[in-house]
C-alpha cells in the first residue's frame, strides 16, 4: 500500500521558489572584477535568472544542453547556478586553473553550446577558441561599458543580453533526476572524467549539509564560500544558504588574499567560510601580521585535503573560530564526512581531542561508508584496520558522463571505491591516511603520508611540507619529507626529523628532508604529488 503523501519532485526550483517567497530579502554580496562590491538581494538574483532563462531560450540552448561557465565566485555565477539549472539546461563549472588541453578536452567533451565567463579569463578563452566547435556564443560577464574593445572573438555582454530579456519565465516542471550541474575531476592520470550532478542529488546534499553535525546552517549566518563555485559547486553551498536564506559573500577573484578575506569578514559579518587548507594559511598569515581579527567567524568549513591540527588551533585559540574538518570529492557532490563531535567527546583530554579533530568525521546521513581490504573484504571499524574506502548513497554518482553503466570504481554492489585508503575507528570517525595512489610501502607495509605532513607543519620553521616515497633498493620505498619553510626560518633538517620521534614509529620517520621555494598544486590548489614524485624521481636517498 502506498502511502498517502504528496510526491512533488526534488528540484532546484523548488529551493529557488522557496527561497524566493521565503528569504527573498537576504543578501548576496559579492566582489567582482567590474565593481569593487556589488549588492543585492535573492530576488533580484531570482529575477536575473528568469532573464537568463529566456536569454538560453534565444540562444537556441535546448533542454539537456550544456553551457559553461568559466568564472569565479560572485552574483553573476550565482544566476547561472539557478537559471541554467531550473530551466532544465545543466550547468558545467570550468576549472580555469586546468591545463589548456584538458580545458579543450571537457569543453568538447561537453559539448558546451554557450562559454559565460569573466573578463580576465579573455585571453585564455581566445587562445582556446578555435578547438571548440560546439560553443557558438561567448558571453562575456559584464555590463556594457566594461565590456572589451576589441577580441579575436565575437563576443557577447552579459548584461545587454539580460537587459533585452523579460524577467516572466514560465519555469518548466522538471523530473527530480533531470540533470542540473556538470563537474569534471581533475584527473591527475587518464582525462578528466564527468560528474552529472541531479536537481534531486543536489536538493538532497544541500537539505543534509544543513544539518547541525554537518554544517550547522540557519537564516543568521552569513556564508563566504571560498572554495570556488567551479570546484564541486562550492561544495553546495550556495544551495544550502538557500534553503536557509543565510546571506552569501563572494570573494570574486580574490580568493586567495588574505587582506580581502579578512575586510569581507569584518563588513559582512561573516560566520561560516568553507575553503581547502592552503587558502586558510594565506588568511591567518595576514591576520598575524596585520593584527586584524575576524571577531564574526564562528566556524570554517575545510575540505579537499587534510586539515592540519596547526590551522585548527590557530583559528580555534587565536580568533575562537571552531574548524569542521570535512573529506568529500566531486564525485559525492561533495560531502560525505564531517567531523563533528558526539556526546560525551567534551571530556576527551587535549590529546585524545586532538587525534579525533585530524580525522575526516562522521557519515552524514545518506552517506553510507565502508572500508575494504585486498582481498574484497570489510574491514572492523576498530581505527586500526585501513583499506578502501568505499562510498554509496543519494549524492554520490553512479557512473561517469557520457560512460555508459557503473565505472570501474564501482563495485558490483554499487558502492563507489573512492580511491582513499582510511581507517574508521569504532564511534565511526573515518581518517584518510592516504590517497591510493599516494600510498608509501615500505618493507612492505604501509606509512600514512598525511600523518607525517600533520606533524611536519607543526614544526615553527615549516609552512608548507609533503611527504612522498621514493625508491629504496632494501625497503623499495622510504618517505622523503619535502617542506617550503617558513619566512627566514629555515629549520636544521636533524632538527626537523627529530621532532616526529614519539609521535610516530620510528620506521616512519623520513629518511630524508628537501627544502623548496614552492611546492606544486593542483588545479583545485592541492599538493600534487603526482608531480613533486616527478621531480623527485631520481632522487638518491642517502645510505644508511
Ligand atoms: P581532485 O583533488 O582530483 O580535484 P576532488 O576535489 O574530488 O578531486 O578531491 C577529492 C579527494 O580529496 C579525496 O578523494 C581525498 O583524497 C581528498 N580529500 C578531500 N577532503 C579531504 C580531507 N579532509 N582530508 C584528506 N583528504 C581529503
Amino acid at each position: 500500500m502506498l502511502g498517502r503523501m504528496m510526491t512533488t519532485p526534488l528540484t532546484v526550483s523548488e529551493i529557488m521558489h522557496f527561497a524566493e517567497r521565503h528569504h527573498g530579502n537576504s543578501e548576496v554580496v559579492s566582489i567582482t572584477a567590474d565593481r569593487p562590491l556589488h549588492r543585492c538581494t535573492y530576488h533580484d538574483v531570482f529575477r536575473r535568472a528568469r532573464q537568463l532563462a529566456n536569454v538560453l531560450e534565444r540562444l537556441g540552448v535546448e533542454r539537456g544542453q550544456r553551457v559553461a561557465s568559466l568564472a569565479w565566485n560572485d552574483y553573476r555565477h550565482l544566476e547561472l547556478y539557478f537559471g541554467v539549472s531550473c530551466a532544465g539546461r545543466v550547468l558545467h563549472t570550468v576549472n580555469p586553473r586546468l591545463f589548456a588541453e584538458q580545458l579543450v578536452y571537457i569543453i568538447n567533451h561537453a559539448a558546451n553550446r554557450a562559454l559565460f565567463f569573466d573578463i580576465a579569463f579573455l585571453p585564455l578563452v581566445e587562445s582556446l577558441a578555435d578547438k571548440l566547435p560546439t560553443v557558438a556564443t561567448y558571453v562575456v560577464l559584464t555590463s556594457a561599458d566594461n565590456m572589451p574593445e576589441r577580441s579575436s572573438l565575437d563576443l557577447v555582454c552579459y548584461e545587454t543580453l539580460l537587459g533585452a530579456e523579460s524577467d516572466d519565465y514560465d519555469w518548466p516542471q522538471l523530473d527530480e533526476n533531470t540533470a542540473n550541474m556538470l563537474c569534471y575531476t581533475s584527473g591527475t592520470t587518464g582525462n578528466p572524467k564527468g560528474v552529472l550532478y541531479s536537481h534531486r542529488s543536489t536538493v538532497l546534499h544541500a537539505y543534509a549539509s544543513c544539518l547541525p553535525d554537518a554544517l550547522n546552517l540557519c537564516n543568521r549566518d552569513v556564508v563566504l564560500p571560498v572554495v570556488p563555485m567551479f570546484h564541486v559547486n562550492a561544495w553546495g553551498s550556495p544551495f544550502s544558504a538557500a534553503i536557509t536564506g543565510a546571506k552569501l559573500v563572494f570573494p570574486g577573484p580574490k580568493m586567495a588574499d588574505g587582506e580581502s578575506l579578512q575586510s569581507l569578514i569584518e563588513a559582512e559579518g561573516v560566520t561560516l567560510a568553507l575553503g581547502v587548507p592552503t587558502v586558510w594559511l594565506a588568511l591567518l598569515a595576514y591576520l598575524r601580521d596585520s593584527g586584524k581579527t575576524v571577531p564574526s567567524l564562528d566556524r570554517t568549513v575545510i575540505g579537499g585535503a587534510a586539515c592540519p591540527l596547526t590551522i585548527m588551533d590557530e583559528f580555534e585559540q587565536k580568533h575562537g573560530v571552531r574548524t569542521l574538518h570535512a573529506w568529500g570529492m566531486t564525485e559525492t557532490s561533495p560531502v560525505g564526512t564531517v567531523n563533528a563531535p558526539k556526546r560525551g567527546m567534551e571530556k576527551l583530554s587535549r590529546e585524545d581531542n586532538d587525534s579525533l579533530r585530524v580525522k575526516q568525521g562522521r557519515g552524514v546521513f545518506g552517506i553510507d561508508m565502508k572500508i575494504v581490504g585486498d582481498e574484497g573484504k570489510e574491514l572492523p571499524w576498530d581505527g586500526k584496520a585501513f583499506g578502501d574506502l568505499r562510498v554509496r548513497g543519494w549524492w554520490v554518482c553512479d557512473g561517469y558522463f557520457g560512460q555508459d553503466g557503473p565505472s570501474d570504481s564501482h563495485d558490483e554492489d554499487g558502492w563507489f571505491s573512492t580511491g582513499d585508503v582510511a581507517t574508521i575507528d569504532a564511534n565511526g570517525y573515518m581518517q584518510i591516511t592516504d590517497r591510493t595512489k599516494d600510498v608509501i610501502k615500505s618493507g612492505g607495509e604501509w606509512i600514512s603520508s598525511i600523518e607525517l605532513e600533520n606533524h611536519a607543519v607543526a614544526h615553527p620553521g615549516v609552512r608548507e611540507a609533503a611527504v612522498i616515497g621514493v625508491r629504496h633498493e632494501k625497503w623499495s620505498e622510504r618517505p622523503l619529507l619535502v617542506v617550503v619553510s617558513a619566512d627566514n626560518a629555515k629549520p636544521d633538517k636533524d632538527d626537523l626529523l627529530a621532532s616526529f620521534k614519539g609521535k610516530v614509529a620510528d620506521w616512519w620517520i623520513p629518511d630524508a628532508v628537501e627544502f623548496v621555494d614552492e611546492l606544486p598544486h593542483t588545479a583545485t590548489g592541492k599538493i600534487s604529488k603526482l608531480r613533486l614524485r616527478e621531480q623527485f624521481a631520481e632522487y638518491a636517498l642517502p645510505s644508511e
